[in-house]
């Protein structure tokens, strides 16, 4: 029987999913892709470009005249519904993710196992909050502001794919999504969710581009009137910043180095196996890594010793607490 060559194990992606549709790619540039355990070129990806990004927020700002007006029971179908065909496809994006990025198995379950929660989240916020609020003869109404614009990180690409997706419905806001250019696997699996879903045409647009050029389309144009952005403290700066010439609404997910703090009482047999857990969780890529340790100073001599022998059993605590739970989320 034929084995296939490296060659043909390369995933080609050359287009863009908008207007509820599969569509050519604009841009022209190619990226490889690259398994960060191998070193392999496992896909090549035809990044979209300004006039890619330009067509989905036509086709956002379309769809948004009628779903800006849908009521909570109409938004509520649609975030049960992705929440059905993501749970569905949880072991297929997990594969992505491992695939593409390098994660552990179980890390990379529990963030799509926490993908398709998103949507129940979202929906019962939407449920728990009044849209329309009064205090004495003032009237507050929610209303959806616009298109949003969403952008991801590389590290929790397909999490945050559908958190903000499900953020955005709850609210009744079309969006354009750019996720992180290096993850068009982890992309594409989650988009045959979405098409599986079959939402209106334009809800949910994405367009796979480097920042500099299709997130930089979306901050600064003026029919996207949010970003919900995820990633460096350098990039949100620019947002922040590119976005205040069109009184774009921003909110920014950024990196972190907080602290662990640990007590003069701390159980050392307990808070280190903890402490480093949650510092290299996930290979020590996550903005909640707590990289950082602060110690009583008498007891820091103690605190050493204490990394360096949990440090030999952390394969195993590690694997323990990846492992995957249903109350997690
Ligand atoms: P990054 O900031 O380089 O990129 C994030 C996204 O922004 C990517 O999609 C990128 O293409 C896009 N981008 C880049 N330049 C842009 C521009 N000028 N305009 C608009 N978009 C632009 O981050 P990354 O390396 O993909 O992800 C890792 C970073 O994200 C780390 O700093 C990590 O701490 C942070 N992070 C934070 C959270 C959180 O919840 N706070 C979660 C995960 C990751």
């Amino acid at each position: 029987m034929a084995t296939m060559t490296e060659k043909e194990k390369i995933k080609t992606f050359t287009t863009h999913y908008i207007d509820g549709a599969f569509v050519g790619s604009h841009g022209r540039e190619v990226m490889d892709i690259i398994n960060p355990t191998n070193g392999q070129v496992i896909a090549r990806v035809t990044l979209a470009d300004e006039e890619d990004a330009r067509r989905a927020i036509a086709a956002a700002r379309r769809a948004f005249a009628s779903f800006g007006r849908t009521t909570k029971e109409e938004r509520a179908k649609i975030l049960r519904r992705l929440h059905e065909v993501v749970s569905a496809h949880v072991d297929e994006l997990t594969a992505a993710m491992v695939e593409e990025y390098g994660g552990t198995v179980a890390f990379s379950r529990i963030l799509m196992e926490g993908a398709a929660n998103a949507f129940l989240s979202a929906e019962k916020a939407l449920q728990e909050l009044p849209l329309t609020r009064t205090w004495g003869k003032t009237t507050v109404t929610l209303e959806p502001v616009g298109v949003a614009g969403l952008i991801t990180p590389w590290n929790a690409n397909s999490f945050f794919l559908s958190a903000k997706l499900a953020s955005a419905v709850a609210a009744g806001c079309t969006t354009v999504i750019k996720p992180s250019e290096l993850s068009p696997l982890q992309t594409r699996v989650w988009l045959e969710c979405v098409r599986e879903a079959e939402l209106p045409n334009g809800l949910c647009n994405v367009v796979a581009g480097r920042g500099d050029v299709v997130g930089a389309e979306l901050v600064r144009n003026p029919d996207v009137a949010k970003i919900s952005f995820t990633g460096s403290v350098a990039v949100g700066q620019t947002i922040m910043r590119d976005g205040a010439a069109t009184m774009k609404r921003v909110t920014l997910e950024l990196g972190g180095k907080s602290p662990n703090i640990l007590l003069d009482d701390a159980d050392l047999d307990k808070a280190i196996p903890t402490a480093l857990a949650i510092a290299f969780m996930n290979s020590g890529q996550a903005c909640v890594a707590g990289t950082r340790l602060l110690v009583p100073k008498a007891r820091l001599d103690e605190v050493k010793r204490a990394i360096l022998a949990a440090m030999h059993a952390f394969p195993a605590a590690i694997r323990e607490i990846q492992r995957p739970r249903s109350d997690r989320w």
